[in-house]
């Protein structure tokens, strides 16, 4: 079998420990060959500044960086300075999302959706950025329909969005079956599966719950089981993990990107055991 492209997601580290454990999991990480890291974007530019920092460090290793840039709550004046900065330092990925309001954020900005930021990266910079786009294999938890939240997804694709990055998901028939009905409305580029080591079971419940993932009832009972025992949930999850990506990649999926919560371990342990090595 052989193994796809890989990438490695990051959010921008609040303090100076925060930023040195992730330079330390970075090295660990950037071992395995990955094709780039991206780190993200608080809503509202909420972590513009620390964005930034992350991704002029990533940049500066070498590696090939990505930012991600939300637009909800941004001004096309805010943002075109931000692409101005990007391409001046040679960036060349750009992970194109609309974000979440945050609370307390009165008004929504200049832009509604992402497909009008994609469209505006594209005036803006022509070719210059590979775009990436969010893809959702079982929806976003605000569209009013499956068909219509592929039909928003076409129109991010069509609208110059080179390829994308899905929500993380553990049912790999949510995936294949998004990636065939996608096809069927025309789109062809390619759709990376987001892979969501498990490291806290109680963190990944809430988080699953706002975002709309499916943690599958037999792997919730199982890890609600263990209880307080982490190693336990741990090796469960490095196991039910692993077997996605092998379901994946047997089916085809042209790369995987992990999100690594700023933690190596996890993601080495399941790319180790898929056949990923250093
Ligand atoms: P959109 O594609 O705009 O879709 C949002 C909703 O609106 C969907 O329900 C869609 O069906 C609907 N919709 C879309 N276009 C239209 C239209 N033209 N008319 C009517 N309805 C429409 N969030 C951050 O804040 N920072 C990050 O760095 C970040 N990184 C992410 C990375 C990935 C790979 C993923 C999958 C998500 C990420 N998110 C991030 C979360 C994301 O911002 C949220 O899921 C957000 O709610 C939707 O963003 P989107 O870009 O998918 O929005």
């Amino acid at each position: 079998m052989s193994l796809p492209p890989i990438s490695f997601e990051f959010f921008p580290p609040q303090t100076p420990e925060g930023a040195e454990k992730l330079t330390a999991a970075r090295k660990r990480l950037a071992a395995l060959k990955p094709e780039f890291f991206s780190c993200t974007f608080g809503a509202g530019g909420s972590t513009q500044d620390r964005t930034l920092d992350t991704i002029k460090l990533i940049h500066a290793e070498g590696h090939q960086a990505a930012p991600h840039l939300s637009c909800v709550g941004g001004t096309r004046e805010n943002i075109s300075a931000l692409l101005k900065t990007y391409k001046e330092m040679g960036i060349k990925r750009i992970v194109a999302l609309r974000g979440d309001m945050p609370s307390g954020m009165a008004s929504i900005g200049e832009f509604h959706y992402a497909n009008e930021l994609v469209s505006f990266i594209r005036a803006q910079t022509g070719e210059h950025f590979h775009i990436e786009v969010a893809a959702y294999p079982e929806f976003h938890p605000q569209a009013n329909s499956a068909r219509e939240d592929m039909l928003n997804f076409k129109r991010k694709i069509n609208a110059g969005a080179n390829s994308a990055i899905t929500q993380y998901f553990y049912n790999a028939d949510a995936y294949f079956r998004f990636v065939d009905e996608t096809r069927k409305l025309g789109v062809t580029a390619p759709i990376v599966p987001g892979i969501m080591p498990i490291v806290r079971y109680s963190q990944l419940a809430r988080f699953s719950d706002t975002c709309g993932a499916e943690i599958p009832r037999w792997m919730r009972k199982t890890m609600e089981g263990y209880g307080d025992d982490v190693e336990s949930v741990q090796a469960f999850g490095r196991d039910a993990v692993t077997q996605l990506c092998e379901k994946l990649i047997a089916g085809g999926a042209p790369a995987l990107h992990f999100y690594t919560l700023n933690q190596a371990n996890a993601s080495i342990d399941i790319l180790n055991r898929l056949g990923y090595r250093a």
